[in-house]
């Protein structure tokens, strides 16, 4: 919860809007990420892992 949803780069970045933001929390729908690990470059925390 590092970044405000409206400013969260990996929401910026994500080619494929992988990205949502349910009740404020920013979450990540597996279904629709590629694994390109462009979110986890630039996110500012490194707290995203993709598997
Ligand atoms: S790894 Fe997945 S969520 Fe991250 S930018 Fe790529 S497609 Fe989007």
């Amino acid at each position: 919860m590092n970044c405000q949803p409206s400013e969260a780069p990996c929401i910026k970045i994500c080619e494929h809007d992988a990205f949502k933001v349910l009740g404020g929390a920013i979450t990540l729908d597996y279904d629709k990420c590629t694994k390109c690990r462009d979110c986890v470059e630039v996110c500012p925390i490194g707290i995203i892992s993709i598997q």
